[in-house]
């Protein structure tokens, strides 16, 4: 297990703050001021194109891949100041940056697992925003139960053929590159003979199909791969490894972008608050019940979050560290916390309307900020494993209780 992430020594740096607090400031200027608060979670159709711009400001200025290594052309900053970037950027409510799935989930998969022409092949447009990834693991027969991959690759010289349809593929629609679980072995079944493949998405073998949410927009896809090709060096980690490097990328999920997380629930729950003040809501005790656990849950979370948040770089060097108890641990129970946690908030989000939440609030229209809080959060207990299976993973490799039976 990590020690503990001290946030009181250099996160007190006044300097960095200000620094950042100044960046921001000085930059958050133009079309980017009036991208604001834009693009979060459920609202990835917001100025597209603005926040593209701005991503590509903040790797001009150094502020993106911040916890990266310096060699792979991150900026190398310790965990606190990390969160006191994330604080800042909350504070400025600057626009929800474009590359997250690049900058939190490939790139640290390859610093980890990637040969070094990978690296130098992928990782600096990662940096600098120029080339966007999606995550194409779920397939119509995979998705708890992801080793039932179907989806193949086959080599052609020197290329990977790969054929097969995944879905729920976030970001598919704007994404350059996808990182793709496939089955490399003819005939091979569950966890064996797959393979971790980067894959061009704009090629004739690729068609994306939006989906349409709850939400009514399209933040994930259908990706039909109909012999697409991939560069037979593609492949992360070795042919053969591919259940291993997507776990290890699974792991990355976690990582200080909990804590940037975290700060847009706390931004949520005032603004939950703010409202229910002015409807009158908070006249009701059960309300006001109900906020303060909510506070406290989000108090839980912080907390857990730091004493546990060491472990991605700690594991940066091993397959088995991240498999280990402690993470497979501290990753469920991250998950149930927030997860559960997010939701409630949406359908408080939805009671201290006065209406309760049901109308629109006029021409054209649209979602308010709170239904599309509650609707886009009845996603967050399915996506990145849904509760049932979180809570099975504690059930057997932490409890130790019976298996559940397996398809
Ligand atoms: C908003 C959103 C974005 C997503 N983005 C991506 C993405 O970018 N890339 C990607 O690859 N995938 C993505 N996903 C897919 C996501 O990972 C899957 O939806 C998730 O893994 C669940 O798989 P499924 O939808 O096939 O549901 P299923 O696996 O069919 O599950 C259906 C229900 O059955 C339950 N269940 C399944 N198996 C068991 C079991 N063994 N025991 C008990 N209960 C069980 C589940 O908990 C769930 O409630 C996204 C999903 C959402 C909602």
């Amino acid at each position: 297990m990590a020690a503990p992430v001290n946030l009181r020594d250099d996160a007190s740096s006044d300097a960095f703050r200000a620094e950042v607090r100044a960046w921001l400031e000085d930059h958050l200027t133009g079309d980017f001021a009036g991208a604001r608060g834009l693009g979060g979670t459920g609202r990835e159709h917001e100025a597209f194109d603005v926040r593209v711009a701005w991503s590509r400001e903040l790797a001009a200025g150094g502020w993106t891949c911040l916890g990266w290594p310096v060699e792979h052309g991150g900026r190398g900053l310790s965990l606190a100041q990390q969160v006191v970037f994330h604080e800042e950027y909350a504070r400025a409510d600057a626009p929800a940056r474009v590359g997250h799935i690049g900058e939190e989930l490939l790139g640290p998969t390859l610093i980890a697992f990637g040969t070094p022409e990978q690296r130098r092949r992928y990782l600096p447009p990662i940096v600098a925003a120029t080339e966007l990834w999606c995550q194409g693991y779920s397939e119509p027969d995979a998705g708890s139960d992801l080793a039932n991959v179907g989806t193949r690759a086959e080599l052609d010289g020197d290329e990977w053929v790969v054929t097969g349809q995944k879905v729920w593929t976030s970001n598919a629609r704007v994404a350059d590159l996808a990182f793709v679980l496939c089955r490399t072995e003819p005939g091979s079944r569950r966890h064996r003979g797959l393979s971790y493949l980067l894959v061009p998405m704009r090629q004739p073998g690729v068609e994306v199909r939006p989906i349409t949410q709850l939400t009514g927009t399209s933040e994930f896809n259908e990706v039909f791969f109909t012999q697409a090709r991939a560069a037979a060096s593609d492949v992360v980690g070795g042919a053969g490894n591919g259940w291993a490097v997507a776990m290890a990328t699974l792991g990355f999920e976690r990582g200080v972008s909990t804590l940037a997380q975290q700060l847009g629930f706390r931004r949520e729950l005032e603004r939950v608050v703010e409202r229910a003040r002015t409807s009158g809501a908070l006249d009701d005790p059960l309300v006001r019940d109900r906020v303060v656990r909510a506070w406290v849950g989000l108090e839980v979370m912080r907390l857990h979050a730091l004493r546990t948040l060491g472990a991605p770089a700690d594991s940066l060097d091993s397959l088995d560290s991240l498999d280990s108890l402690g993470s497979a641990r501290s990753a469920s129970v991250a998950k149930l916390l927030w997860a559960r946690w997010h939701r409630d908030l949406g359908e408080l989000a939805l009671e201290v309307e006065p209406d309760g939440g049901l109308c629109a609030a006029g021409p054209p229209y649209d979602l308010t900020d709170a239904q599309r809080l509650f609707l886009f959060s009845r996603a967050d207990t399915i996506y990145g494993g849904s509760d049932e299976v979180q809570r099975t993973i504690l059930a057997e490799r932490v409890l130790g209780l019976p298996r559940e039976p397996r398809p």
